[in-house]
């Protein structure tokens, strides 16, 4: 009976609740061949079992079934198949950031009394995580300087168990031999982890770099933030892998750090997805159209682009990534401006700037700038770029002619 309020105030009862307990447990079910471009989001924290017996014999660790909306829903089950595939790995998992992409892999392979090599280059954010809460736990890291294999080598140790690598580097754009990185690191029996976020599955391949079978990264962590969403609207990461070992050591990691996604921004993903190679192709031409001219200004002393001739490890970019054609990158490069100018200078370009929007990330639709002081980033300023004031650009999806309108109506204003 339920209860509608005092017995004793019979003028004061509430009207009976309508009973939708049917309409909550309703038996109807839509007939089971819908089919469309996008695959449906199924969102769940529960998900039923027809009984005990199946609850007891499912496993979702090779994606079989569904147990709890943490260890996938088919929306999840469908992007991790697409990224190992655009990635060229067999398993991939989803995580709610490319930073929790890169502390996954990290605390998955890591342990107490290990080490751990990070390039000079890194992204920042690695690097944070390695002073901080691998410190903690008693994994010690160095930085090696990424474009000397042999520095890498003599920086190995006994317990070297994880090499970071990254190309090009964040920010200032070095592209390393990468090939070499990965086996002077495998020989020495470290594993390698790459975060192929620039690469984004398109640039090169990871799990064949030499396209001969011969030489693989053990992981590629991935910021599907960037060019996988293509929105600037949503937070995702990804760890791929290739070999069943590799991936169970990141899925039990995974599974005990309750890294869920949620299956809207998982659509979202999926929503963009087909378009990855066109975005990606549009932004690497606009990208290297407004580098060019960038060579042309004499307020820019270095143009730091690996697909250009000259930048730093260009031959190395042009060995994994110019095989056919122009070859690929990502919409992303840095200038350096003439030391002659000031902070103020620098920082009064930028905000000239209509169209460059001031902001981190890169991937999406609208351009952004962002003006970055080196000296705090890295332990020396590097041999092999010019003196200045480094400002980074992610081009979008707008025309080079209706961007470089914009440098140069601020260039003129501010720069002279
Ligand atoms: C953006 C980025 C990340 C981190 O991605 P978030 O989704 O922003 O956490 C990692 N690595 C690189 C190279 C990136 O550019």
């Amino acid at each position: 009976m339920r209860y509608h309020g005092a017995m004793n105030a019979p003028n004061t009862s509430l009207p009976s609740l309508p009973d939708v307990s049917d309409l909550i447990q309703h038996p109807y079910r839509p007939p089971a061949t819908f089919d469309a471009p996008q695959p449906g989001v199924f969102k769940a924290s529960t998900v039923y079992f027809p009984t005990v017996a199946d609850m007891r014999s499912r496993d979702w660790m090779d994606k079989s079934a569904y147990t709890y909306g943490l260890h996938g829903t088919p929306t999840s089950y469908i992007l991790e198949e697409r990224i190992a595939h655009l990635e060229g790995g067999r398993y991939s998992v989803l995580v709610p950031s490319g930073l929790a992409a890169l502390s996954l892999a990290s605390l998955a392979l890591l342990s107490q009394g290990d080490h751990v090599l990070l390039p000079d280059n890194v992204y920042g954010p690695n690097k944070v995580f390695a002073l901080g809460d691998l410190n903690r736990l008693g994994i010690a890291h160095d930085l090696y300087d990424p474009m000397d294999p042999q520095d890498l080598q003599q920086r190995l140790r006994p317990n070297t168990r994880l090499v970071w690598v990254e190309a090009p580097g964040s920010v200032t754009m070095e592209f390393p031999d990468l090939p070499a990185l990965v086996r002077i690191a495998q020989a020495h029996g470290a594993r390698v982890a790459l975060d192929n976020t620039w690469g984004a599955g398109l640039a090169f391949a990871p799990f064949d770099l030499l396209g001969d079978g011969q030489c693989a990264v053990d992981l590629s962590a991935h910021a599907l933030s960037k060019y996988p969403s293509g929105g600037g609207d949503v937070l995702m990461g990804a760890v791929t892998t290739r070999t069943p070992e590799m991936h169970r050591l990141i899925q039990l990691t995974h599974m005990r750090l309750g890294l869920g996604v949620g299956m809207n921004d998982v659509e979202s993903v999926l929503r963009s997805l087909p378009s990855i190679g066109l975005r990606y192709a549009a932004q690497d031409q606009t990208a290297r159209e407004l580098a060019h001219w960038w060579q042309a200004q004499s307020a820019c002393v270095q143009v730091l682009h690996p697909a250009l001739a000259g930048a730093p490890g260009h031959a190395h970019w042009q060995a994994l990534c110019g095989r056919e054609g122009a070859g690929r990158a990502a919409g992303l490069f840095s200038i350096m401006l003439d030391e002659r100018f000031t902070q103020a200078q620098v920082d009064a370009f930028v905000d000239g700037l209509q169209r460059f929007r001031i902001g981190y990330s890169w991937g999406g639709p609208v351009s952004l700038v962002v003006p970055y002081d080196l000296p705090a980033m890295r332990r020396q300023w590097p041999s092999h770029l010019r003196r200045g004031w480094l400002v980074r650009f992610s081009v979008g999806l707008e025309s080079a002619a209706f961007l470089i309108d914009d440098l140069r109506q601020s260039m003129q204003a501010h720069l002279t």
